[in-house]
């Protein structure tokens, strides 16, 4: 059953991504909710389609006003690549790729709280790392020093701003400071991408947080 997906990537990361600017976390985060989001793999096709005719057309050939809306039109219409098949696991390919397997093999640690993390192998430019959050429990509240990815692969979690399910990403930056709570019911597992520390409130979660990587 495919999940219904209410929040998605913007066109700023979907471009970056396009172009290849983006730091390893975030293509992983990224390329982890293309997989999941029919919506998003439709976009992306549409700005990929929009690169290869500018470099088809010639850098210096000016484009008419219209073209972007035409182009995009164009490319919205070519109907979007299958997804790639979905197995039985938790995780999608993109992050099976770099956890060796399923959720069966990723090795947790704890961080405090039941909440446990795997830091993912990444170039240090950004950290991209899975979290388990019992049910019911929240991560500490804390602010953002750059841009912060959660991409939904179980469960659900909440914050001040909405509840985020399977597949769902939240885009978070500075002017975001939140307590996200995973949903009751079953763990929360995401996968999330950071480019700067956490902004932790409380002094002992900033203490921790040395130890912890977040
Ligand atoms: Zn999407
Ligand atoms: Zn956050």
């Amino acid at each position: 059953m495919k999940p219904e997906i209410r929040h998605h990537l913007t066109d700023a990361l979907l471009m970056a991504y396009a172009t290849g600017a983006l730091p390893e976390a975030f293509n992983l985060a990224v390329a982890a909710h293309i997989s999941m989001c029919d919506e998003c793999r439709a976009q992306l096709g549409a700005f990929d389609a929009i690169g290869g005719a500018l470099i088809e057309d010639g850098q210096a050939a000016a484009m008419p006003d219209n073209s972007f809306a035409a182009c995009l039109a164009r490319a919205k219409a070519t109907p979007p690549a299958a997804a790639p098949p979905r197995t039985n696991g938790v995780l999608p390919a993109p992050v099976r790729a770099y956890v060796g397997g399923d959720l069966d093999v990723v090795r947790w640690r704890p961080v405090g709280m039941g909440v446990r993390q795997a830091i993912l192998p990444t170039d240090r430019r950004a950290t991209a790392r899975l979290i388990r959050i019992p049910a019911g429990v929240a991560v500490p509240d804390h602010g953002h020093r750059g841009t912060e990815l959660t991409l939904v692969l179980q469960g659900a979690f909440l914050d001040a701003t909405d509840r985020f399910g399977l597949g769902d990403i939240e885009v978070a930056n500075e002017d975001l400071q939140h307590t996200p709570i995973a949903d009751v019911g079953v763990d929360c597992i995401c996968l999330t991408a950071t480019d700067a520390p956490l902004r932790f409130s409380k002094l002992g979660h900033r203490i921790a947080q040395r130890f912890l990587r977040i």
